[in-house]
């Protein structure tokens, strides 16, 4: 293996640390303790477990957390009427809206109805379009892209100048991870399923971000000798040797990639546990606007 490997686990475990602390102090200066609401819409499985760790995580760290959980055929009207009682609630510094709802609630409104203070998740328009603006900073940026971010910066990976590829311009990582780029001044290129000659494309990249959901698709010779490889992806395949008959694996062939970047992250435990953390990170960043 060339590659240095990027140990988002234990980066994670850094920024976790980090926030535990500074909510220690908070809570005995008997400031706002920092405190996530999770909204549930539906019973979908994955979705589920997404929300129960993210109020597990609060509690490890020593914030509070509410998790609230509406029937999968909720109205439009009970959603938009949770959204707005946990922005009137003093004790709630953050609410995360759990994705996709149901297809037959308007998510743009749902979320746009965050109070701009409390979207810890950053996607509500208002952060998004500070986001994409020269000279605004939105208050909160996206989990996912965030720790992307960070995880280039802690291993020491220029940013400036850089060439950088997103694969993927979904609104929950590609589009942010590409407006991170740019604000950080690299060049970016955004590559979609209509992109004509991926490959020829990647391999011009200094800093590749793939968020694709396709099994192990970035081969190793897409890849410029010695460019950062930030792997989003979160693919099951099928494994008989594992319990569950499955393990994950990335958008990025990692054993082929390893040999030929100067960076990567594994799938498991790359980006995964920074999303949360960084979560949590904004999460006590919302405590510190509301109750400085
Ligand atoms: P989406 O399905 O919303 O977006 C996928 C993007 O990839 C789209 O922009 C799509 O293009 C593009 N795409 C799909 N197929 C191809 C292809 N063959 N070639 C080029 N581009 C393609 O996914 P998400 O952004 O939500 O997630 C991406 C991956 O990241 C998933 O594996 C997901 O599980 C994982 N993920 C991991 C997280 C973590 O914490 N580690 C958090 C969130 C997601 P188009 O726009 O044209 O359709």
């Amino acid at each position: 293996m060339t590659a240095q490997l990027i140990d988002g686990k234990l980066i994670a475990q850094q920024v976790r640390d980090e926030v535990a602390a500074t909510v220690a102090k908070r809570t005995a200066a008997g400031k706002m303790k920092p405190t996530l609401a999770t909204v549930l819409i539906g019973d979908r499985p994955d979705s589920a477990a997404y929300v129960a760790s993210k109020g597990k995580a609060c509690q490890e760290l020593g914030m509070g957390s509410i998790s609230e959980h509406l029937p999968a055929n909720a109205t439009q009207e009970e959603a938009e009427a949770l959204v707005k009682r946990l922005n009137a609630d003093k004790t709630v510094s953050g609410i995360l809206v759990q994705l996709p709802m149901p297809s037959h609630l308007d998510e743009e409104r749902v979320l746009s109805l965050i109070n701009i203070e409390k979207d810890v998740d950053g996607f509500s328009p208002l952060n998004i379009g500070r986001l994409a603006q020269k000279g605004r900073e939105p208050l909160f940026v996206p989990c996912t892209p965030y720790g992307c971010i960070y995880l280039l910066e802690k291993s020491g990976v220029k940013i400036e100048g850089a060439n950088a590829v997103v694969l993927g311009r979904s609104n929950i990582v590609g589009l942010p991870a590409a407006l991170l780029l740019i604000g950080k001044n690299a060049t970016v290129t955004v590559c979609h399923s209509r992109t004509k000659d991926l490959a020829a494309t990647v391999r011009q990249a200094d800093i590749i971000i793939a968020a694709i959901g396709k099994t192990e698709m970035v081969r190793g010779d897409w890849i410029k000798p010695g460019a950062a490889v930030i792997d989003v992806g979160i693919n099951a395949v099928p494994d008989a040797t594992k319990k569950s008959g499955q393990r994950l694996v990335g958008d990025v062939n990692f054993a082929e990639a390893k040999e030929v970047a100067g960076f990567i992250t594994p799938v498991p435990g790359g980006v995964g546990p920074m999303t949360i953390a960084m979560l949590m990170k904004n999460t006590l960043c919302a405590a510190e606007i509301q109750d400085p």
